[in-house]
């Protein structure tokens, strides 16, 4: 509906004040563009106001020296190490906590008993094997072996005398003999066992049964200090399986004993090449240094005869971390390893990789290279990688998991060679996904068991970016706001607030990855522009880059660094689930009076001429042969011939008098022939958003107008507002570019357009199979090559 009023002109700055008033008349009061302020901890000199470390800011460390053994044949890992624990905070410690994650993989396991299940009319084996086992560990029911820790001694180091201990679960309280005071250090051994399960998506063995080998990712292996710090003291949350790991920094100096032909990687820097290594992989590990590109260290052939050899004998890896929150490594004689070192800012890091032939072609063609893209553009994001190394490890089919300077990734050509497109992007974007926890939260160390969004939600946010510069048309799947939407849409009991804590959240792919990254693409793009969020996002890195920020210091420093009130921003879409669903209810046409009377005139004579067009009045021209007015003239007067749209001489004077009233400006912005219209606009999803406006000009050309989120700081339901141009506009879309996650674009156009039909398949009753899995690449290799016979017809 367009609607032709004629404003008649009454221009004065009063008026206009007025106007503005009138427009805000329905207030509906509303928090969302207050402050947070008691929603966020009360800054203090550890952690201030403006969102960056205090004067006062501590945090402790743990030094650590390990010596672990892999069984092979037992799937077991046996170690023995020493922690040193510097206490740099204000208080006494009577007594440290560490974290036992193995713990997690005991039958009684919080974890396992917490599990909400059923049984199905089908189900899989290894679903019924899992069934009551901790989370994706599907060995339980059936297997004699006990998972979990064996701690078999806790030593005082300087004394050699035995700890008092007590587990609870998945931690460990260690009494001390006397309490560490601030500044002062302790150090104490453990010795401890445990069998390695099935590799879960963080850590396990990947078992061939056509080679009879395994590959081993070993991760949260050894028991680990539990971070004591300003926020929770000590954070000895249990570990249900969700909630990841809260770490302290410290320098790591690890001795792996393996079989001899395994091939190690590991966090840090390998101490002792020359007893490890051939003297070929030292040479070629030399050319890595100045190569291009990647270069073969244990080539495809060599992986694969060492496959169907034997060891005969054992081999110690010795590596060295420094200032690294936790350690892992991968150990496997069927390894493939390339490597290719960059320079980051004047650092040399070595990019390297580790695979089986499984996952050839795909891994020796791009994980290396990807490794490489992934710290130079995370590195332009927020710091420069600060470390010497960088693995990416092949585990399994799907997913992937960090930890400091290595990560484990799936991506899984099939046996032929072939892959799919997803499978091949899938591979790429979790390489970077997972070489880029190095930052977030490898470096700014957030509390993962707490915040998942903090680590997800801001790699998720750079992963994207990565993607996007690795190949413009990168399919990604997270960060842009069209793909949200779904996610958004559903109800508000399928949803909780970012700000949940880990083992809380449900749909923890878009809760903790998607949303939180879609936003911060949001504030980048079209709340704060590109420059202003660059900048505080690197501010942030800058200073929380080997500390622990919590949400309020990464919400404060994006603020800090930007000068732009994001709180509202924090408040809705990491408090709240409301989605963003703006209405474009209404636009009311108006252009001003001018007063022209020949223009005025004219434009009346056609109006009234257009209400008469009836069709009764076309009817009875024919019907009505002759009138009463007709047949005999004496029956009209002045009104039978007066016509009331001719200007006369007095509407001329008017006229003039009026245009004589009106000083310059005025008189040009009369004569201007500007169109105004009213933009209702209305609030239907709740969280307030910037006004986006395309214009579609009755010429074919557009233009788009922005209005910031703030216009609905005194009217979050429904806004009003005027855009002006000379150009009539015919078409009017409200987010036209999907920036900012609208749940319903059917209420985004203005004359509404029809949107596409819903399409329905029509089945036949016999034959239109849609067919497998997509594998293009297969397809078209098969198609290159018809066997000898074959003509035409399907293939197998
Ligand atoms: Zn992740």
């Amino acid at each position: 509906m367009k609607k032709i009023v004629y404003l008649f002109v009454l221009i004065t700055t009063h008026y206009a004040l007025q106007a503005q008033r009138q427009t805000t008349a329905t207030y509906h009061a509303n928090e969302r563009f207050e402050q947070m302020g008691s929603a966020l901890p009360t800054p203090n000199t550890t952690r201030t106001a403006s969102g960056a470390p205090g004067k006062d800011f501590w945090q402790q460390r743990a030094d650590y020296d390990i010596k672990a053994e892999l069984d092979d044949e037992q799937r077991k890992i046996t170690g023995t190490e020493t922690i040193t624990y510097f206490n740099y905070s204000p208080d006494e410690l009577k007594f440290v906590w560490l974290q036992l994650d193995q713990n997690l993989f005991q039958k009684g396991s919080i974890n396992a008993l917490s599990q909400n299940n059923s049984i199905q009319t089908q189900m899989s084996s290894n679903a019924v094997r899992g069934l009551n086992a901790p989370s994706s560990v599907r060995t339980s029911i059936v297997s004699d072996k006990e998972f979990g820790y064996k701690i078999m001694a806790v030593k005082d180091s300087k004394t050699g005398k035995a700890l008092q201990y007590t587990i609870n679960n998945t931690m460990m309280r260690i009494e001390l003999p006397m309490s560490i005071k601030t500044g002062q250090s302790f150090a104490f051994s453990i010795d401890w066992n445990y069998f390695i399960t099935e590799y879960y998506g963080r850590s396990g063995y990947e078992f061939f049964a056509k080679d009879g080998n395994a590959n081993y990712f070993i991760a949260h292996w050894f028991p680990r200090m539990c971070v004591y710090d300003d926020v929770n003291g000590w954070q000895h949350k249990q570990f249900l399986g969700q909630g990841e790991f809260t770490l302290t920094f410290g320098n790591y100096k690890v001795a792996i004993t393996v079989p001899n032909d395994h091939i190690v990687g590991a966090t840090g820097e390998l101490q002792n090449a020359s007893q490890v290594l051939t003297s070929d992989q030292m040479k070629r590990m030399d050319k890595a240094k100045t190569a291009t590109k990647p270069v073969l260290i244990v080539s495809q052939e060599e992986a694969e005869k060492a496959e169907k050899g034997k060891p005969t004998g054992k081999k110690t890896w010795i590596y060295k971390a420094e200032n690294v929150r936790d350690f892992a490594f991968a150990s496997s004689r069927k390894f493939i390893w390339d490597a290719m070192q960059i320079d980051q800012a004047g650092k040399k890091v070595m990019c390297m990789s580790l695979y089986s032939k499984e996952g050839n072609p795909l891994w020796g063609k791009y994980s290396t290279e990807v490794i490489a893209h992934t710290i130079r553009t995370y590195s332009k994001y927020s710091i420069d990688y600060p470390y010497p190394v960088a693995y990416s490890c092949h585990s399994t089919a799907g997913g992937g998991m960090e930890y400091p300077m290595i990560s484990f990734n799936g991506g899984r050509p099939d046996a032929d060679g072939t892959y799919s497109e997803q499978v091949k992007y899938g591979m790429i974007g979790v390489i970077i996904h997972e070489v880029g926890h190095n930052f977030f939260p490898m470096i700014v160390n957030s509390d993962e068991r707490q915040w998942s969004w903090m680590d997800e939600g801001l790699n998720t946010f750079v992963q994207y970016l990565t993607e996007k510069e690795w190949d413009k048309d990168y399919p990604t799947r997270r960060g842009e706001p069209q793909f949200i939407v779904d996610y958004m849409r559903t109800g508000a009991t399928e949803q909780v607030p970012i700000m949940t804590s880990s083992d809380n959240i449900m749909a923890f792919g878009p809760n903790a990855y998607a949303k939180p990254a879609t936003g911060l693409n949001i504030l980048r793009e079209t709340i704060m522009g590109r420059e202003l969020f660059d900048y505080a996002f690197k501010e942030y890195s800058r200073r929380w880059a080997f500390k622990n920020p919590t949400p309020a210091d990464f919400f404060r420093t994006m603020e800090d660094a930007s000068g732009v009130d994001l709180d509202w921003f924090w408040k809705g879409w990491f408090y709240t689930v409301e989605p963003v669903d703006q209405d474009l209810v209404e636009v009311e046409w108006f252009a001003l009076d001018t007063q022209n009377p020949e223009i005025n005139k004219t434009t009346a004579k056609k109006e009234a001429e257009d209400k008469r067009n009836t069709i009764a009045r076309q009817r009875d021209k024919d019907y009505i042969k002759e009138s009463v007015v007709d047949k005999n003239p004496d029956m009209k007067d002045f009104y039978n011939t007066y016509d009331p749209y001719k200007v006369t001489d007095t509407d001329k004077k008017r006229y003039e008098t009026y245009l004589a009233s009106l000083n310059a400006d005025e008189r040009k912005l009369v004569e201007s022939g500007v169109n105004f219209y009213t933009l209702k606009v209305k609030n239907k999803g709740g969280l307030p958003m910037p006004v986006i406006v395309k214009m579609q000009f009755e010429d074919g050309t557009d233009s788009l107008v922005r209005f910031p989120a703030e216009i609905w700081r005194l009217n979050d339901q429904e806004i009003s507002k005027v855009v002006t141009t000379k150009k009539k506009v015919v078409q009017w879309t409200l987010d036209p570019y999907r920036e900012i996650a609208d749940i319903d674009e059917e209420s985004n156009s203005f004359p509404r357009q029809p949107t596409q039909p819903t399409k329905f398949q029509l089945f036949k009753s016999q034959g239109f199979s849609r067919g497998g899995g997509s594998n293009p690449m297969r397809e078209a290799q098969q198609n290159q090559q018809p066997k000898a016979g074959q003509q035409g017809g399907a293939k197998n």
